[in-house]
């Protein structure tokens, strides 16, 4: 299926790796040009190139934290009229609520809420004006079940789904569309260290515990990041454009209900 978003313009936050990585990859696939970011100069700078290389479409790459005031300033000097957005960023520490400080809380806020509700202020009202937008931000299976270590994300990342359930449906009459992907456990390098690091708290072998994982999954595995993409640059189609406020939840079949 061709897309119909050849030529448009795309920033992909948080995008040297994983989900970001892969969401960029699939938009350039299609021939959008990305302007992805990642706080580490190199990294981002050899995605970046790896893309250009694979799709020939023009790829800018920002170094910077997408959390911060200067981190954003950066991107959209870059890139200030994009056509699509993808707002991502790193997830906060796993812990406990009676250990989570409210400084925790603030910066778990200011990476997964203010930070895309702060992106989005500053592209959905261009993106009204041209009469085409697609912004989709990532966010968690937390969103619609909580996960008992992850109450940082649980909050911030819900906090983000209703901040913009009424944009999303005010921006839809312009052929703007908001939506979350709700990623359920996807191979990525953030994936490989949590389960390492859940395989030494439980004094196993790491493989043991990639198995239950995968095993506790319907799918009986992980998702991968071309999956990913490929769905995050459907909701970015031409084609989606009466698909708004929605919450994808991408797991293999984990959540247990019905709906
Ligand atoms: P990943 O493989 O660790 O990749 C994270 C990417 O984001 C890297 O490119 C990293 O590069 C960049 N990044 C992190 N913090 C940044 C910041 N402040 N500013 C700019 N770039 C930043 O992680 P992932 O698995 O793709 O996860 C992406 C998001 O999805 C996270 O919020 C995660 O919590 C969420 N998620 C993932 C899964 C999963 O199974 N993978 C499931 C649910 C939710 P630098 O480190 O160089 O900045």
């Amino acid at each position: 299926m061709d897309l119909g978003i050849k030529g448009r313009t795309a920033i992909v936050c948080a995008a040297s790796k994983g989900l970001g990585k892969g969401t960029a990859l699939a938009l350039a696939q299609e021939g959008v040009n990305v302007v992805i970011t990642a706080r580490t100069k190199s990294e981002i700078e050899a995605t970046a190139e790896e893309i250009r290389k694979a799709t020939g479409v023009k790829v800018t790459a920002i170094a910077g934290d997408i959390t911060t005031e200067e981190g954003r300033k950066a991107v959209l000097a870059a890139c200030p009229d994009p056509d699509i957005l993808i707002n991502n960023a790193g997830g906060p520490p796993p812990g406990d609520f009676k250990d989570f400080t409210l400084d925790d809380w603030r910066k778990a806020v200011e990476w997964n809420m203010i930070t895309p509700i702060a992106l989005i202020k500053a592209t959905v009202y261009g993106m009204m004006d041209r009469g085409f937008g697609r912004i989709v931000n990532i966010t968690s299976q937390s969103v619609k079940a909580p996960i008992a270590s992850l109450e940082l994300s649980n909050g911030a990342r819900t906090g983000l789904t209703g901040a913009i359930a009424v944009i999303a449906r005010k921006a839809s009459r312009n052929n703007v569309t908001i939506n979350n992907i709700l990623p359920g456990p996807f191979d990525t390098d953030r994936l490989r260290s949590s389960t390492k690091r859940m395989a030494e708290l439980q004094g196993q072998d790491e493989d043991k515990v990639v198995a239950s994982r995968k095993a506790a999954i319907p799918a009986g595995r992980f998702g991968t990041t071309v999956e990913f993409g490929a769905a995050a640059a459907f909701l970015c189609s031409q084609h989606a454009g009466f698909i708004t406020g929605q919450n994808l939840l991408l797991d293999g079949g984990s959540f247990p209900g019905s709906m």
